[in-house]
C-alpha cells in the first residue's frame, strides 16, 4: 500500500514450495528515522560550541593577543561552554522523563508558591526590559511532582522573556475552569506563524535558530515541558498570533486537583 514500508522475506526450504512472507514495518521505519534525526540533531547541536571553543582556543595559544581581545575569546570560551553545559543537561532530563522510570507525580504542590516565586525569578532575569502581572485564583493545591512543574512553567515564562521585545508585557495566571487547572502565561511578544504551532514542541524545532542560540536557548524547552504535562496526565496549549504575542498553558486534569 501507498506510503508504507514492507519487509519482504523467502519463507520454506524447498525450491518450489516457498512462500513470499511480507512483513509491515512502516511503524518500525518511522522511529528508527526519529531515532536518528535526533542523533543527527544531537550532533549538529554540539558541534557548533565545540567548533567556536575549539577555534578560539587555539587562536588564543597561537596569536599575542592584547589584553582586551583576550578577554574577548575567553568569554565567548564560556558563553559556548554555558550552552552545552545546558543542552546535555536538557537531554538527561528529556531522556530521564521519557524513561519514566522515578516515582509516580503524587507529592502536593501550592501552585500559588510555585508562581509567585517564579515571578520574581523571571522579573530579575527580565531586568527591567518587561512588566509581569500574575493572577491567582481556585484552589491552590495540586498533586504532581514540585520540581517538574516548576521546570515546566519556568520555561514558559523564559520562553516569553526570550521572544518578547523591551516594553512588552507577560502575564502569568492560575485559574480553575469546567475542574481542570490552567496555568498560563501570555505575553506580547513576536508571536509564532500557523504552520510552526504544530510543530513548535517537537526536540530541537524552532523557528528562529539565531535568536534561539542568541538567548541561549536549547530548542528542548517546550518538548520538556510537554513531556511534564504528559506524566501529569495533562497538556500543553498554545495560542498564538504572529506580531501580537503568544498564550502558552498548562492544563491538569480534575483528578490533580488537591482541595484546600
Ligand atoms: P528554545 O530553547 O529555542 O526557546 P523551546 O523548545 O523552548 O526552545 O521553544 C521552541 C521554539 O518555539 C523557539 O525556538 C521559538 O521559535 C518558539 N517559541 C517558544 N516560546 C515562544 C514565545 N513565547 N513566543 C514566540 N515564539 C516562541
Amino acid at each position: 500500500r501507498p506510503g508504507r514500508v514492507y519487509e519482504l522475506r523467502l519463507q520454506g526450504a524447498e525450491r518450489d514450495q516457498r512462500l513470499l512472507v511480507t512483513r509491515d514495518i512502516t511503524e518500525q521505519a518511522r522511529l528508527d528515522a526519529m531515532r536518528s534525526d535526533f542523533v543527527a540533531n544531537v550532533s549538529h547541536e554540539i558541534r557548533t560550541p565545540i567548533t567556536v571553543i575549539s577555534g578560539f582556543a587555539e587562536t588564543l595559544l597561537s596569536l599575542d593577543l592584547g589584553e582586551a581581545e583576550r578577554r574577548q575569546y575567553l568569554e565567548s570560551i564560556l558563553r559556548q561552554s554555558t550552552t552545552m553545559q545546558r543542552l546535555v543537561e536538557d537531554l538527561l532530563t528529556l531522556s530521564t522523563l521519557e524513561a519514566s522510570i522515578d516515582r509516580p507525580p503524587d507529592e502536593p504542590v501550592d501552585i500559588h508558591e510555585l508562581l509567585n516565586g517564579l515571578l520574581d525569578e523571571a522579573k530579575v532575569l527580565s531586568s527591567g526590559r518587561h512588566a509581569f502581572t500574575l493572577s491567582l485564583d481556585g484552589p491552590r493545591r495540586v498533586s504532581g511532582i514540585a520540581a517538574e512543574l516548576e521546570s515546566a512553567a519556568r520555561n514558559l515564562l523564559t520562553n516569553a522573556i526570550r521572544y518578547t521585545p523591551d516594553g512588552g508585557t507577560i502575564a502569568a495566571s492560575w485559574a480553575v475552569r469546567s475542574e481542570e487547572g490552567w496555568l498560563s502565561v501570555r505575553d506580547t511578544g513576536i508571536g509564532i506563524a500557523p504552520e510552526h504551532l504544530p510543530r513548535i514542541a517537537e526536540r530541537f524545532y524552532r523557528v528562529d535558530r539565531g535568536r534561539s542560540r542568541e538567548t541561549g536557548g536549547t530548542g528542548l524547552g517546550l518538548a520538556i515541558t510537554r513531556r511534564i504535562m504528559l506524566r501529569h496526565q495533562g497538556s500543553l496549549h498554545i495560542a498564538s498570533e504572529p506580531g501580537k504575542g503568544s498564550t502558552f498553558s498548562l492544563r491538569l486534569p480534575a483528578v490533580r486537583l488537591l482541595a484546600d
